[in-house]
């Protein structure tokens, strides 16, 4: 999933990653069309190839997010987004066919942080406290080639600390093997040293030292996406499709989705104690087709 506020990037860093044109006729609103924008939700499904694996990848986005003048809760949509995923699953769990579930959980959210402010703002804070056990979050500095490299090092230091100071839980990844050769060691932590990482999105190839990359042409120069000199791409893309997306999906499962089930059955087992004409035990968000023998197993069990 991919969320923030619109214009840092989020289509364009997408493109840069998956090399998928998420909207190729989107239509942008008018700012009087914005003033009271709800946010929508919007899936986009892909295929990757990662080393001849074949990769489907469903990408998530939520167009309008903090765009309103009243942004209270503008993430309610997001969050019951994912809670909805996560019904469909313990729904399709709890049935009868249990072998071919189709698992639309959200694995990892970017989320894109503004690199004009001076760290989190009020609405980025309410997103992640929202979503933070619901999602493994990844935060990210949006449009890095705005900041010169001091610059950066200071927003990261800055945004290290407000999560900290909030108590928000972002994606940790996971504690490296002892026995790893030292080369995967290093680069473990500079991947740890990294985050929040700090990234720049390109839809066009250009011509750098006699090879095309992926960049964005200025008049003083090129910036090139994959250097990691110039920013954190190469290090969000690896972790996302090479090194950690099992992790991302573990924790979905043993944390999240674990979560959320025990809360699940706790509340349908006090509901059904009060009330055991209840039409269907299974709490949080209707969805539009019931399937009435998964119901009558939820309720037995
Ligand atoms: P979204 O609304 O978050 O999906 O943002 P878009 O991907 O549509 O990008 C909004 C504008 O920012 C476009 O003009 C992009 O070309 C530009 N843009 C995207 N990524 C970057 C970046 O990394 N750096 C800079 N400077 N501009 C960017």
């Amino acid at each position: 999933m991919v969320a923030g506020e619109s214009g840092l990037g989020k289509s364009t860093l997408v493109h840069s990653l998956f090399l998928t044109d998420l909207y190729k006729d989107r239509k942008l609103l008018s700012a009087e069309e914005r003033i009271s924008q709800t946010v929508e939700i919007l899936k986009h499904t892909v295929d990757i190839e990662e080393k001849g694996v074949k990769l489907k990848l469903t990408i998530v986005d939520t167009p309008g997010f903090g765009d309103a003048v009243n942004n209270t809760e503008c993430w309610k949509p997001i969050t019951d987004y994912v809670d909805q995923q996560f019904e469909q699953y313990f729904r399709d769990e709890s049935g009868l066919n249990r072998k071919n579930i189709q698992d639309n959980r959200v694995h990892c959210c970017l989320y894109f942080i503004s690199p004009f402010g001076h760290g989190l703002r009020p609405v980025d804070v309410g997103f992640m406290k929202a979503l933070h056990e619901k999602v493994n979050i990844v935060p990210l500095i949006a449009k890095a080639d705005c900041l010169v490299p001091s610059e950066i090092r200071k927003l990261k230091e800055r945004i290290r600390e407000e999560i900290d100071k909030f108590g928000i839980h972002v994606y940790q990844f996971p504690e490296c093997d002892s026995d790893e050769d030292e080369d995967f060691k290093q680069q473990d932590r500079e991947l740890k040293e990294s985050a929040p990482f700090a990234v720049i999105g390109s839809n066009t190839v250009v011509e750098a030292k006699g090879q095309r990359v992926r960049g964005r042409l200025y008049p003083w120069g090129i910036v090139e996406v994959e250097n990691q000199a110039h920013c954190d791409f190469v290090k969000l893309r690896n972790m996302l499709i090479r090194t950690h997306m099992h992790d991302l999906k573990d924790v979905t499962c043993d944390v999240h989705y674990e979560n959320y089930r025990a809360h699940c059955i706790q509340q349908m087992t006090s509901k059904l104690t009060q009330d055991s004409r209840m039409e269907s035990p299974i709490p949080i968000l209707p969805l539009p087709t019931p399937d009435a023998e998964t119901e009558k197993l939820i309720r037995m069990k």
